[in-house]
């Protein structure tokens, strides 16, 4: 099969014949890129994980237009959940309802309730307008592999097997959306992202953070998986200096070693190949995965140094990175 990347207005007709046909396209959001398919058509949502090698226990998100009605997908909503959407939709936020099991039974993966988002990307929207069906879509990623920010990373992992990709450029979010459950009292994170605790808490009242206790069965089974791990061995420190020995280490066995570290520690390690983050949380959170990717071209050994602020968008930021570099926290 020939991949195509369209981009500009090129695409509408060609996409919504690939989605109507059962077919998979991969389209611009304004976290990453995501590979869609009809969540009504259970053979299509089947192809995503077979695509992408995803297991068969990690549930898909449901995308959907801004005028989509939500109410013919879920079994009702808690009123906080309606004035998070008023505040924060069309954004970076994927919220989980009670399901009427209206959408293929492999989207939620045998879980009673459904996670839906409304993505803010033009491009995303435009799709999804033209389709005007709800589209399950995870990221157009390998599984395990780092999450794609360009269509050419979708194109590197996905070549020869999906006919399109919906170019809308590099997306300016970077980490893949903060997914809530609002099927309780209390709205309750299930992943962080750009859409904050903080901001959320403002809004709703209060919000949990939902870990999984020991022996329990996750609330959001994708958290339990290894995700976003760059393909070259990677170390991670919290000491610059560790970090640098380790760094001078790998270059004396004749490797390519690269730091990966904020912008304020750029002076600490001044003269050696440093890839750098940013200064605040939303940067580091857009230059993260282009940066990893491209270190698997570069790089023998990727040194991260783990940044000094942890609150805000950086607490997605550092479970991000903590998963890409193997770190149990
Ligand atoms: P991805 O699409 O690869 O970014 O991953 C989607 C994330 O949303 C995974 O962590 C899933 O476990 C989570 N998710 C999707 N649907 C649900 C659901 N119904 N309940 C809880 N988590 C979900
Ligand atoms: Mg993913």
């Amino acid at each position: 099969m020939k991949t195509e990347i369209r981009s500009g207005g090129d695409w509408h007709e060609a996409a919504k014949r690939y989605i109507e046909e059962g077919e998979v396209v991969a389209f611009h959001t304004e976290t990453v890129y995501g590979l869609g398919a009809n969540a009504f058509d259970d053979g299509a949502v089947l192809k995503i994980f077979s695509l992408k090698g995803r297991p068969a226990d990690n549930p898909l998100i449901v995308h959907v237009h801004k005028s989509y009605d939500i109410s013919r997908l879920i079994d009702g909503e808690p009123s906080y959940a309606a004035a998070l959407r008023k505040a924060y939709l069309p954004g970076p936020l994927t919220m989980v309802y009670p399901s009427i099991g209206k959408v293929s039974k492999y989207v939620s993966c045998g879980l009673n309730t459904l996670a839906i988002r409304v993505p803010s990307s033009p491009c995303a929207q435009e799709f999804l307008r033209e389709v005007n069906l709800p589209i399950a879509a995870p990221s157009a990623n390998l599984s395990k592999h780092v999450s794609p920010v360009t269509a050419q990373h979708v194109y590197d992992d996905f070549a020869g097997k999906i006919p399109l990709i919906i170019d809308g450029g590099a997306c300016q979010g970077g980490i893949e959306s903060t997914v809530l459950d609002c099927t309780g009292d209390v709205p309750k994170i299930l992943r962080e992202g750009l859409v904050t605790r903080e901001m959320i808490a403002k809004v709703a009242g209060s919000c949990e953070l939902y870990r999984a206790k020991a022996g329990e069965k996750p609330k959001s089974p994708g958290m339990a998986y290894q995700h976003y791990s760059p393909r070259c061995r990677t170390a991670y420190f919290s000491s610059p200096e560790k970090a640098r020995e380790c760094y001078f280490e790998e270059q004396k066995q004749g490797g390519s070693p690269y730091l990966l570290c904020e912008n304020a520690l750029l002076p600490a390690f001044s003269g050696l190949k440093v890839y750098d983050l940013g200064k605040t949380g939303e940067e580091m959170a857009r230059n993260l995965y282009a940066l990893l990717r491209r270190a698997e071209r570069e790089a023998t050994l990727l040194v991260a140094v783990e940044p000094k602020e942890h609150g805000g968008v950086m607490a997605g930021v550092l479970n991000r990175l903590h998963r890409a570099f193997g770190v149990i926290v």
